[in-house]
Protein backbone atom coordinates (compact mmCIF):
# COMPACT_ATOMS: atom_id res chain seq x y z
CA UNK A 1 0.00 0.00 0.00
CA UNK A 2 1.36 3.54 -1.01
CA UNK A 3 0.89 5.56 1.56
CA UNK A 4 1.99 9.00 -0.26
CA UNK A 5 -0.25 11.00 -1.97
CA UNK A 6 0.02 11.70 -5.44
CA UNK A 7 0.18 15.14 -6.96
CA UNK A 8 -3.06 14.99 -7.94
CA UNK A 9 -4.27 14.22 -4.06
CA UNK A 10 -2.38 17.02 -2.81
CA UNK A 11 -3.92 19.31 -5.14
CA UNK A 12 -7.37 18.27 -4.03
CA UNK A 13 -6.51 18.04 -0.44
CA UNK A 14 -5.84 22.10 -1.44
CA UNK A 15 -9.15 22.18 -3.07
CA UNK A 16 -10.61 20.94 0.27
CA UNK A 17 -8.86 22.92 2.96
CA UNK A 18 -9.63 26.16 0.62
CA UNK A 19 -13.41 24.70 0.22
CA UNK A 20 -13.40 24.66 4.00
CA UNK A 21 -11.88 27.86 4.34
CA UNK A 22 -14.46 29.54 2.58
CA UNK A 23 -17.62 28.07 3.32
CA UNK A 24 -17.22 27.31 7.44
CA UNK A 25 -18.27 29.98 9.33
CA UNK A 26 -17.05 30.90 12.92
CA UNK A 27 -21.03 29.88 13.58
CA UNK A 28 -20.85 26.59 12.51
CA UNK A 29 -17.54 25.91 13.55
CA UNK A 30 -18.89 27.46 17.18
CA UNK A 31 -21.96 25.20 17.10
CA UNK A 32 -20.11 21.89 16.59
CA UNK A 33 -17.90 22.70 19.47
CA UNK A 34 -20.41 22.96 21.53
CA UNK A 35 -22.17 19.99 20.26
CA UNK A 36 -21.59 17.74 22.46
CA UNK A 37 -23.31 14.23 20.73
CA UNK A 38 -22.52 12.24 17.98
CA UNK A 39 -25.25 13.74 16.07
CA UNK A 40 -25.70 16.86 14.91
CA UNK A 41 -29.09 18.25 15.46
CA UNK A 42 -30.87 19.30 11.98
CA UNK A 43 -30.15 23.13 12.14
CA UNK A 44 -26.58 22.52 12.69
CA UNK A 45 -26.33 19.19 10.63
CA UNK A 46 -28.48 20.26 7.51
CA UNK A 47 -27.07 23.48 7.55
CA UNK A 48 -23.81 21.73 6.81
CA UNK A 49 -25.36 19.08 4.35
CA UNK A 50 -26.78 21.78 1.98
CA UNK A 51 -23.46 23.46 1.68
CA UNK A 52 -22.35 20.05 0.70
CA UNK A 53 -25.12 19.49 -1.62
CA UNK A 54 -24.80 22.35 -3.38
CA UNK A 55 -20.83 21.52 -4.11
CA UNK A 56 -21.74 17.79 -5.40
CA UNK A 57 -19.66 16.90 -2.34
CA UNK A 58 -22.36 15.60 0.17
CA UNK A 59 -22.03 11.87 -0.93
CA UNK A 60 -17.86 10.72 -0.96
CA UNK A 61 -18.47 7.82 -1.86
CA UNK A 62 -21.63 6.84 -4.04
CA UNK A 63 -21.63 6.60 -7.50
CA UNK A 64 -22.29 9.34 -10.06
CA UNK A 65 -25.12 7.84 -11.69
CA UNK A 66 -26.66 7.76 -8.37
CA UNK A 67 -25.75 11.72 -7.73
CA UNK A 68 -22.41 11.05 -5.86
CA UNK A 69 -19.51 12.29 -6.41
CA UNK A 70 -17.59 9.11 -6.74
CA UNK A 71 -14.13 9.63 -4.66
CA UNK A 72 -11.25 7.47 -3.89
CA UNK A 73 -10.27 5.93 -1.09
CA UNK A 74 -7.43 8.66 -0.73
CA UNK A 75 -9.90 11.27 -1.54
CA UNK A 76 -12.44 10.48 0.81
CA UNK A 77 -9.54 10.14 3.29
CA UNK A 78 -8.16 13.27 2.68
CA UNK A 79 -11.49 15.10 3.31
CA UNK A 80 -12.15 12.72 6.19
CA UNK A 81 -9.12 14.19 8.30
CA UNK A 82 -9.70 18.09 6.48
CA UNK A 83 -13.16 18.54 7.90
CA UNK A 84 -12.87 17.29 11.19
CA UNK A 85 -9.60 19.21 11.34
CA UNK A 86 -11.57 22.67 10.48
CA UNK A 87 -14.00 21.80 13.01
CA UNK A 88 -17.34 20.74 10.19
CA UNK A 89 -20.60 19.57 11.97
CA UNK A 90 -21.40 16.27 11.17
CA UNK A 91 -23.78 14.68 9.12
CA UNK A 92 -26.82 12.98 9.94
CA UNK A 93 -25.67 9.24 8.83
CA UNK A 94 -28.76 7.17 8.73
CA UNK A 95 -29.87 8.41 5.55
CA UNK A 96 -26.19 8.90 3.12
CA UNK A 97 -24.29 6.55 5.21
CA UNK A 98 -26.93 3.81 6.05
CA UNK A 99 -30.34 3.66 3.80
CA UNK A 100 -28.88 5.24 0.65
CA UNK A 101 -26.46 2.72 0.04
CA UNK A 102 -29.27 -0.33 0.67
CA UNK A 103 -31.67 0.99 -1.49
CA UNK A 104 -28.68 0.81 -4.55
CA UNK A 105 -28.20 -2.48 -3.54
CA UNK A 106 -31.80 -3.88 -2.96
CA UNK A 107 -34.15 -1.04 -3.79
CA UNK A 108 -36.39 -0.87 -6.80
CA UNK A 109 -36.04 1.79 -9.42
CA UNK A 110 -39.10 3.36 -8.65
CA UNK A 111 -37.84 3.25 -4.90
CA UNK A 112 -34.32 4.36 -6.17
CA UNK A 113 -35.86 7.15 -8.10
CA UNK A 114 -38.26 7.77 -4.82
CA UNK A 115 -35.55 8.37 -2.49
CA UNK A 116 -32.05 8.89 -3.25
CA UNK A 117 -32.41 12.18 -5.11
CA UNK A 118 -33.88 13.29 -1.42
CA UNK A 119 -31.09 11.57 0.28
CA UNK A 120 -29.04 13.88 -1.37
CA UNK A 121 -30.64 17.31 -1.08
CA UNK A 122 -31.65 16.71 2.65
CA UNK A 123 -35.08 16.86 2.03
CA UNK A 124 -35.42 13.71 3.49
CA UNK A 125 -34.63 13.03 7.19
CA UNK A 126 -34.28 9.54 8.27
CA UNK A 127 -33.94 7.29 11.35
CA UNK A 128 -33.48 3.71 12.46
CA UNK A 129 -36.10 1.73 13.47
CA UNK A 130 -33.88 -2.01 14.33
CA UNK A 131 -34.57 -2.18 18.23
CA UNK A 132 -37.30 -2.65 20.53
CA UNK A 133 -37.31 -3.34 24.27
CA UNK A 134 -36.99 -6.96 24.12
CA UNK A 135 -34.70 -7.15 20.85
CA UNK A 136 -31.26 -5.14 21.24
CA UNK A 137 -28.25 -7.26 20.61
CA UNK A 138 -30.97 -9.86 19.70
CA UNK A 139 -32.32 -7.98 17.21
CA UNK A 140 -34.34 -11.22 15.50
CA UNK A 141 -36.28 -11.16 18.68
CA UNK A 142 -38.10 -8.37 16.98
CA UNK A 143 -41.41 -8.17 17.79
CA UNK A 144 -43.21 -5.27 15.58
CA UNK A 145 -45.80 -6.65 13.23
CA UNK A 146 -46.43 -6.09 9.78
CA UNK A 147 -49.96 -7.88 8.63
CA UNK A 148 -50.66 -8.10 4.78
CA UNK A 149 -54.03 -6.17 4.17
CA UNK A 150 -54.74 -5.92 0.46
CA UNK A 151 -51.87 -3.49 -0.81
CA UNK A 152 -50.64 -2.57 2.50
CA UNK A 153 -49.22 -3.72 5.44
CA UNK A 154 -50.73 -3.07 9.22
CA UNK A 155 -47.84 -2.27 11.37
CA UNK A 156 -48.57 -2.77 15.11
CA UNK A 157 -45.77 -2.79 17.99
CA UNK A 158 -42.93 -0.52 19.31
CA UNK A 159 -39.22 0.76 18.28
CA UNK A 160 -36.80 2.43 21.03
CA UNK A 161 -33.87 4.30 21.14
CA UNK A 162 -34.46 6.15 17.76
CA UNK A 163 -31.99 8.22 17.22
CA UNK A 164 -33.84 11.42 15.87
CA UNK A 165 -37.23 10.11 15.35
CA UNK A 166 -38.48 12.91 16.37
CA UNK A 167 -36.44 15.03 13.84
CA UNK A 168 -37.35 12.36 10.76
CA UNK A 169 -40.16 12.14 8.35
CA UNK A 170 -38.71 8.47 7.14
CA UNK A 171 -37.66 5.50 9.07
CA UNK A 172 -36.74 2.28 7.97
CA UNK A 173 -37.69 -0.52 9.91
CA UNK A 174 -37.44 -4.19 10.73
CA UNK A 175 -40.70 -5.72 11.21
CA UNK A 176 -41.92 -9.42 11.74
CA UNK A 177 -44.19 -10.33 8.79
CA UNK A 178 -43.99 -14.05 9.70
CA UNK A 179 -43.34 -16.51 12.78
CA UNK A 180 -40.79 -19.32 11.34
CA UNK A 181 -38.60 -21.70 13.45
CA UNK A 182 -35.72 -19.82 12.57
CA UNK A 183 -36.63 -16.05 13.39
CA UNK A 184 -34.76 -14.07 11.11
CA UNK A 185 -36.37 -16.03 8.18
CA UNK A 186 -39.60 -14.17 9.22
CA UNK A 187 -38.15 -10.85 9.07
CA UNK A 188 -39.11 -7.69 6.26
CA UNK A 189 -37.79 -4.41 5.65
CA UNK A 190 -39.91 -1.64 5.44
CA UNK A 191 -39.43 2.06 4.88
CA UNK A 192 -42.25 3.86 6.66
CA UNK A 193 -43.61 7.69 6.31
CA UNK A 194 -43.23 8.99 9.77
CA UNK A 195 -46.23 11.42 9.19
CA UNK A 196 -48.66 8.31 8.93
CA UNK A 197 -51.64 8.42 11.42
CA UNK A 198 -51.13 5.94 14.27
CA UNK A 199 -47.16 6.71 14.56
CA UNK A 200 -46.47 8.40 18.44
CA UNK A 201 -43.02 9.39 19.22
CA UNK A 202 -41.77 10.34 22.85
CA UNK A 203 -38.62 11.48 23.85
CA UNK A 204 -36.08 9.40 25.88
CA UNK A 205 -33.84 12.25 27.60
CA UNK A 206 -30.70 10.78 28.18
CA UNK A 207 -27.65 10.95 30.97
CA UNK A 208 -25.77 13.91 29.07
CA UNK A 209 -29.51 15.89 29.79
CA UNK A 210 -30.14 15.26 25.56
CA UNK A 211 -33.19 14.54 23.94
CA UNK A 212 -31.61 12.70 21.04
CA UNK A 213 -33.67 9.26 21.39
CA UNK A 214 -37.11 8.11 21.55
CA UNK A 215 -39.58 5.30 21.70
CA UNK A 216 -42.15 4.65 18.49
CA UNK A 217 -45.21 3.52 18.67
CA UNK A 218 -47.08 1.87 15.96
CA UNK A 219 -50.86 1.76 16.32
CA UNK A 220 -52.21 -0.23 13.28
CA UNK A 221 -50.03 1.97 10.92
CA UNK A 222 -50.87 1.60 7.06
CA UNK A 223 -47.46 1.09 4.90
CA UNK A 224 -47.81 0.39 0.99
CA UNK A 225 -46.13 -3.28 0.53
CA UNK A 226 -44.18 -1.01 -2.34
CA UNK A 227 -42.56 0.69 0.60
CA UNK A 228 -41.07 -2.49 1.25
CA UNK A 229 -37.02 -3.20 0.14
CA UNK A 230 -36.44 -6.67 -0.93
CA UNK A 231 -38.97 -10.06 -0.65
CA UNK A 232 -41.47 -10.40 1.98
CA UNK A 233 -39.25 -12.22 5.12
CA UNK A 234 -36.25 -11.33 2.96
CA UNK A 235 -35.47 -8.54 5.31
CA UNK A 236 -32.61 -10.05 7.63
CA UNK A 237 -29.95 -10.36 4.52
CA UNK A 238 -30.69 -6.50 3.98
CA UNK A 239 -30.31 -5.93 8.16
CA UNK A 240 -27.23 -7.71 7.93
CA UNK A 241 -25.69 -5.54 4.81
CA UNK A 242 -26.61 -2.44 6.63
CA UNK A 243 -25.40 -3.35 9.53
CA UNK A 244 -21.99 -3.99 8.20
CA UNK A 245 -21.60 -0.57 6.67
CA UNK A 246 -23.09 0.86 9.69
CA UNK A 247 -19.85 -0.36 12.02
CA UNK A 248 -17.41 -0.29 9.28
CA UNK A 249 -18.14 2.09 6.00
CA UNK A 250 -16.74 5.40 6.82
CA UNK A 251 -13.56 6.84 8.54
CA UNK A 252 -13.02 7.30 12.30
CA UNK A 253 -9.71 8.62 12.49
CA UNK A 254 -10.77 12.23 11.24
CA UNK A 255 -13.14 13.03 13.96
CA UNK A 256 -10.95 10.95 16.44
CA UNK A 257 -8.28 13.33 15.82
CA UNK A 258 -9.85 16.45 16.26
CA UNK A 259 -11.10 15.22 19.71
CA UNK A 260 -7.58 14.51 20.51
CA UNK A 261 -6.53 17.81 19.73
CA UNK A 262 -9.24 19.16 21.98
CA UNK A 263 -8.50 17.24 24.78
CA UNK A 264 -4.16 18.52 24.37
CA UNK A 265 -5.41 21.84 24.05
CA UNK A 266 -7.66 21.20 27.34
CA UNK A 267 -4.82 19.17 29.14
CA UNK A 268 -2.27 22.23 28.04
CA UNK A 269 -4.77 24.94 29.40
CA UNK A 270 -4.97 23.13 32.59
CA UNK A 271 -1.29 22.73 32.89
CA UNK A 272 -0.97 26.22 31.89
CA UNK A 273 -3.48 27.33 34.98
CA UNK A 274 -2.14 24.76 37.37
CA UNK A 275 -4.35 22.17 37.14
CA UNK A 276 -4.77 18.50 37.20
CA UNK A 277 -2.83 18.09 33.88
CA UNK A 278 0.15 19.18 35.91
CA UNK A 279 -0.31 15.93 36.36
CA UNK A 280 2.33 14.44 33.31
CA UNK A 281 0.68 10.76 33.28
CA UNK A 282 -2.36 12.76 31.22
CA UNK A 283 0.29 13.83 28.19
CA UNK A 284 1.25 10.35 28.45
CA UNK A 285 -1.93 9.00 28.31
CA UNK A 286 -2.95 11.10 25.37
CA UNK A 287 0.55 9.92 23.62
CA UNK A 288 -0.76 6.26 24.08
CA UNK A 289 -3.72 7.04 22.53
CA UNK A 290 -1.94 8.80 19.53
CA UNK A 291 -0.46 5.55 18.55
CA UNK A 292 -3.87 3.35 19.00
CA UNK A 293 -5.31 5.88 16.99
CA UNK A 294 -2.67 5.64 14.09
CA UNK A 295 -3.16 1.72 14.48
CA UNK A 296 -6.72 2.00 13.76
CA UNK A 297 -6.05 4.72 11.05
CA UNK A 298 -4.11 1.98 9.18
CA UNK A 299 -6.86 -0.53 9.80
CA UNK A 300 -9.65 1.60 8.47
CA UNK A 301 -7.10 2.82 5.24
CA UNK A 302 -6.76 -0.98 4.37
CA UNK A 303 -10.49 -1.79 5.07
CA UNK A 304 -11.30 1.30 2.44
CA UNK A 305 -9.21 0.16 -0.33
CA UNK A 306 -10.86 -3.18 -0.15
CA UNK A 307 -14.17 -1.73 -0.29
CA UNK A 308 -12.78 0.55 -3.08
CA UNK A 309 -12.05 -3.19 -5.31
CA UNK A 310 -15.26 -4.56 -4.19
CA UNK A 311 -15.03 -6.84 -1.19
CA UNK A 312 -17.39 -6.03 1.87
CA UNK A 313 -15.72 -5.06 5.49
CA UNK A 314 -16.60 -8.34 6.72
CA UNK A 315 -15.42 -9.46 10.10
CA UNK A 316 -12.82 -5.91 9.89
CA UNK A 317 -15.96 -3.50 10.85
CA UNK A 318 -16.12 -5.32 14.35
CA UNK A 319 -12.52 -4.34 15.01
CA UNK A 320 -12.87 -1.13 13.48
CA UNK A 321 -16.39 -0.72 15.49
CA UNK A 322 -14.80 -1.90 18.92
CA UNK A 323 -11.79 0.16 18.57
CA UNK A 324 -13.24 3.22 17.45
CA UNK A 325 -15.52 3.82 20.23
CA UNK A 326 -12.83 2.10 23.04
CA UNK A 327 -10.45 5.19 21.72
CA UNK A 328 -12.71 7.77 21.78
CA UNK A 329 -14.03 6.63 25.15
CA UNK A 330 -10.07 7.29 25.94
CA UNK A 331 -10.12 10.06 24.90
CA UNK A 332 -13.08 12.36 26.53
CA UNK A 333 -11.81 10.52 30.11
CA UNK A 334 -9.11 12.08 29.55
CA UNK A 335 -10.14 15.33 28.54
CA UNK A 336 -12.39 15.27 31.70
CA UNK A 337 -9.46 13.95 33.94
CA UNK A 338 -7.11 16.87 32.48
CA UNK A 339 -9.91 19.38 33.78
CA UNK A 340 -10.22 17.64 37.44
CA UNK A 341 -13.22 19.56 39.34
CA UNK A 342 -13.55 22.34 36.55
CA UNK A 343 -15.42 19.23 34.81
CA UNK A 344 -18.14 18.54 37.44
CA UNK A 345 -19.63 22.11 36.46
CA UNK A 346 -22.74 21.67 34.77
CA UNK A 347 -24.56 24.03 32.01
CA UNK A 348 -28.12 22.70 31.91
CA UNK A 349 -28.90 24.72 28.22
CA UNK A 350 -29.28 22.35 25.44
CA UNK A 351 -28.45 22.17 23.02
CA UNK A 352 -25.31 24.06 24.98
CA UNK A 353 -24.96 26.96 22.47
CA UNK A 354 -27.46 28.82 23.83
CA UNK A 355 -24.79 29.26 26.42
CA UNK A 356 -22.55 32.22 26.17
CA UNK A 357 -18.64 31.86 26.80
CA UNK A 358 -15.53 33.77 26.39
CA UNK A 359 -13.21 31.71 24.71
CA UNK A 360 -12.93 28.52 22.86
CA UNK A 361 -11.21 27.02 25.95
CA UNK A 362 -14.00 27.71 28.14
CA UNK A 363 -16.59 26.36 25.66
CA UNK A 364 -14.33 23.59 25.23
CA UNK A 365 -14.18 23.04 29.12
CA UNK A 366 -18.07 23.26 29.34
CA UNK A 367 -18.43 20.61 26.54
CA UNK A 368 -16.07 18.09 28.20
CA UNK A 369 -18.78 16.63 30.54
CA UNK A 370 -22.00 16.08 28.36
CA UNK A 371 -19.04 14.62 25.97
CA UNK A 372 -17.95 12.18 28.16
CA UNK A 373 -21.68 11.06 29.08
CA UNK A 374 -22.92 11.17 25.69
CA UNK A 375 -19.97 8.71 24.53
CA UNK A 376 -20.52 6.09 27.00
CA UNK A 377 -22.82 5.04 24.49
CA UNK A 378 -20.76 4.54 21.92
CA UNK A 379 -19.65 0.85 23.09
CA UNK A 380 -23.49 0.36 22.96
CA UNK A 381 -25.07 1.41 19.63
CA UNK A 382 -24.51 0.42 16.46
CA UNK A 383 -23.69 -3.28 17.93
CA UNK A 384 -22.54 -3.35 21.64
CA UNK A 385 -18.86 -4.85 22.30
CA UNK A 386 -19.86 -7.86 23.75
CA UNK A 387 -21.22 -8.78 20.38
CA UNK A 388 -18.47 -7.45 18.27
CA UNK A 389 -16.17 -9.64 20.06
CA UNK A 390 -18.83 -12.72 20.02
CA UNK A 391 -18.64 -12.04 16.05
CA UNK A 392 -14.74 -11.62 16.20
CA UNK A 393 -14.14 -15.37 18.04
CA UNK A 394 -16.77 -16.85 15.73
CA UNK A 395 -15.25 -15.78 12.46
CA UNK A 396 -11.68 -16.91 14.07
CA UNK A 397 -13.01 -20.41 15.01
CA UNK A 398 -14.38 -20.93 11.36
CA UNK A 399 -11.39 -19.87 10.00
CA UNK A 400 -8.94 -22.35 12.37
CA UNK A 401 -11.28 -25.79 11.48
C1 LIG B 1 -27.45 6.64 22.06
C2 LIG B 1 -28.08 5.44 21.40
C3 LIG B 1 -28.62 5.59 20.13
C4 LIG B 1 -29.24 4.50 19.51
N1 LIG B 1 -29.84 4.69 18.29
C5 LIG B 1 -30.54 3.68 17.74
C6 LIG B 1 -31.28 3.88 16.52
O1 LIG B 1 -31.27 4.99 15.94
N2 LIG B 1 -32.00 2.86 16.03
C7 LIG B 1 -32.03 1.63 16.63
O2 LIG B 1 -32.69 0.74 16.10
N3 LIG B 1 -31.37 1.41 17.79
C8 LIG B 1 -30.63 2.40 18.35
N4 LIG B 1 -29.97 2.19 19.53
C9 LIG B 1 -30.12 0.91 20.22
C10 LIG B 1 -28.89 0.06 20.19
O3 LIG B 1 -28.69 -0.52 18.93
C11 LIG B 1 -29.07 -0.99 21.28
O4 LIG B 1 -29.03 -0.31 22.53
C12 LIG B 1 -28.02 -2.06 21.24
O5 LIG B 1 -28.21 -2.89 20.13
C13 LIG B 1 -28.02 -2.92 22.53
O6 LIG B 1 -29.28 -3.44 22.76
P1 LIG B 1 -30.02 -3.26 24.17
O7 LIG B 1 -30.00 -1.83 24.54
O8 LIG B 1 -31.34 -3.94 24.07
O9 LIG B 1 -29.10 -4.01 25.20
P2 LIG B 1 -28.94 -5.65 25.42
O10 LIG B 1 -28.95 -6.25 24.08
O11 LIG B 1 -30.04 -6.00 26.37
O12 LIG B 1 -27.56 -5.70 26.06
C14 LIG B 1 -27.31 -5.40 27.43
C15 LIG B 1 -25.87 -5.82 27.75
O13 LIG B 1 -25.74 -7.23 27.62
C16 LIG B 1 -24.70 -7.56 26.70
N5 LIG B 1 -25.11 -8.72 25.89
C17 LIG B 1 -26.27 -8.89 25.23
N6 LIG B 1 -26.26 -10.08 24.57
C18 LIG B 1 -25.06 -10.63 24.79
C19 LIG B 1 -24.43 -11.85 24.37
N7 LIG B 1 -25.07 -12.70 23.55
N8 LIG B 1 -23.17 -12.09 24.77
C20 LIG B 1 -22.51 -11.24 25.59
N9 LIG B 1 -23.05 -10.07 26.04
C21 LIG B 1 -24.30 -9.78 25.65
C22 LIG B 1 -24.56 -6.34 25.81
O14 LIG B 1 -23.26 -6.25 25.25
C23 LIG B 1 -24.84 -5.21 26.79
O15 LIG B 1 -23.67 -4.92 27.53
C24 LIG B 1 -29.31 3.24 20.16
C25 LIG B 1 -28.73 3.09 21.43
C26 LIG B 1 -28.13 4.17 22.05
C27 LIG B 1 -27.55 3.96 23.41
Amino acid sequence: MDLCFSPQEREFRSEVIAFLDEKLTSDLRRQQRLNTSFFSDPDLGLRWHRILFEKGWIAPSWPREYGGAEWTVAQRYIYDIESHRAGAPYLQVQGLRMIGPLIMKFGTDAQKAKYLPKILSGEDYWCQGYSEPNAGSDLSALTTRATPDGDDYIVSGSKIWTTHAHHANRMFALVRTADTPKRQDGISFLLIDMQTPGITVRPIITIDGEHEVNEVFFDDVRVPQAERIGPENGGWECAKYLLEFERGGGFSCGSLRASLERALRLAHAAKARGGAAADPSIFDRLARIRIDLDALEMLELRVMSGLEAGRNPGVASSVMKIRASEIRQSISEAAVDSLGTEALRWYPQRPLKRHAFDTPIDEDAAAAMPIYLSERAHTIFAGATEIQLSIIAKSIFRYGR
